[in-house]
């Protein structure tokens, strides 16, 4: 049913980079007869699901949304396909993304941007925007998706489906493709909290072949979610973060943003403000160490290991620096080159201290925030995103406009702590889903499923 649906509307919705029919159903057979045998079946045996094309699937391509990989075909599964393998869950195929996940709208894919299914002239959120726009256009009932400073919960505001970015070492990072490895997460996309909850129990947890793994148990994810929807929160303090709200949000998404925290109070929750007040400059602090990050993971895109290579024209006998240089001018979209440009010069010798070595002594100011804050309330609440979808191509020419869609979700990637985004309804100036973000300390995942169910 899903592929006929993916028939039906990806021409449109364009969510899927690569669809593999013949792989889904094999899995789905497999699933069958475990089930006519009478074997022990993970609950979510059998239910299929799109997977972000920055995680590596054996077998299957995964560009990254870039042209430097097409083609590449990876020899193994990330830690996390492993295990949706091993429950039974058939892959449908790789979602679209910005190119490395740098974005926030899809259209930085070198394949074409994904199309908002709620509006198809509006952008499905970034850079995730292909495992949302599946999900949220009855593609897939499930995806994975990662967020690095947003491209999880964002696409989910603006999409109105769930989308959880789990404390950072909650999930297994072996087998994505970095972008920025402090700030990376892989996260459940689907179109409820409980979705989320079966979906990150199965691929959360200890992973020895990531280093920054937390070897500790995952609370009771499940439990929580079924727990937050019978609707008593008597005792839990919310906290509404005074930076993140306000004037510069739009008008809609605040009335929905402030409804939501009424129905919390409605089933008991007591209500405080609280204020994080570097959480201003956490924005200028992302885009100084995730291009940090970033330029050096992208260094390994060297035309020799993997993807693409390109010779350069008019040159009898190329060097290597001649054929890397033409295939990463070749290889690599404009948000890509924009980023390795700014990070090198960040890490540069003589602007290391003033830049990166500064941003770090930032970072640990929002942590600060962060704990003083978590010292108040038991979660913290603002809207996820500051508008609704805007329209294809409005801010693809202005990088700076595009950054600020991520205000209200970088803060979580610095710190570590996890956060899901939950429809919070629609607003009234266009009609478009709107989403609350809810943020909990780092190991305690289990709160933003309580509060998120509650809110469904
Ligand atoms: N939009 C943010 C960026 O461009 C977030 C990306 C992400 O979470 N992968 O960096």
């Amino acid at each position: 049913a899903h592929l006929d649906r993916i028939a039906a509307v990806d021409g449109a919705v364009h969510a899927f980079l690569h669809v593999d029919a013949e792989g889904a159903l094999a899995q789905a057979a497999a699933s069958d007869e475990r089930r006519s045998a009478g074997s022990p079946l993970h609950l979510l045996d059998g239910v299929p699901i799109a997977v972000k094309d920055v995680l590596v699937t054996e077998g299957l391509p995964t560009t990254c949304g870039s042209k430097i990989l097409e083609g590449w075909i990876p020899p193994y599964d990330a830690t996390v396909v492993a295990r949706l393998k091993a429950a039974g869950l058939p892959i449908l195929g790789k979602t679209n993304m910005d190119e490395f996940a740098m974005g926030s709208s899809t259209e930085h894919s070198a394949y074409g941007p994904t199309h908002n299914p709620w509006d198809l002239d509006r952008i499905p959120g970034g850079s995730g925007g292909g495992s949302a726009a599946a999900v949220a256009s009855y593609e897939a009932p499930l995806a994975l998706g990662t967020d690095t400073g947003g491209s999880i919960r964002q696409p989910g505001a603006v999409t109105g489906t769930v989308g959880v970015k789990p404390t950072y070492g909650g999930v297994s990072r072996y087998g994505l493709v970095a972008l920025a490895n402090s700030l990376d997460q892989v996260g459940p996309v689907t179109r409820t909290v409980l979705d989320s909850a079966l979906l990150h129990e199965l691929i959360g947890g200890h992973d020895p072949r990531d280093s920054t793994s937390a070897d500790v148990p995952l609370p009771d994810l499940v439990g929580a979610a079924r727990r937050g929807a019978d609707g008593d929160l008597s005792g839990l303090k919310v906290g509404v973060i005074r930076e993140l709200a306000g004037d510069g949000w739009q008008p809609g998404v605040m009335a929905r943003f402030t409804e939501s925290v009424d129905l919390l109070v409605g089933m008991g929750a007591e209500v405080v403000e609280v204020s994080c007040p570097t959480f201003v400059h956490a924005l200028a602090t992302y885009y100084l160490i995730l291009p940090a990050e970033a330029s050096s993971n992208l260094a390994k895109f060297d035309a020799m290991r993997y993807g693409l290579r390109v010779l350069p024209e008019g040159v009898a006998s190329p060097s290597a620096e001649d054929v890397m240089r033409a295939t990463r001018d070749a290889g690599f979209g404009d948000e890509v080159k924009r980023r390795i440009i700014l990070g090198t010069y960040a890490l540069s010798s003589g602007y290391y201290d003033a830049y990166y070595g500064q941003a770090q002594k930032v970072r640990t100011l929002i942590t600060r925030d962060f704990e003083a804050a978590f010292a108040q309330a038991d979660v913290l609440l603002s809207p996820t995103a500051p508008t609704t979808a805007f329209k294809l191509g409005e801010k693809l020419d202005d990088p700076l406009s595009m950054y600020l869609n991520d205000l209200a979700t970088i803060p979580a990637n610095l710190s570590g702590v996890p956060g899901i985004s939950v429809p919070s309804g629609l607003a009234d100036e266009d009609g478009l889903p709107a989403g609350i973000q809810i943020l909990a300390p780092a190991l305690a995942d289990d709160r933003v499923y309580r509060v998120g169910a509650a809110l469904e």
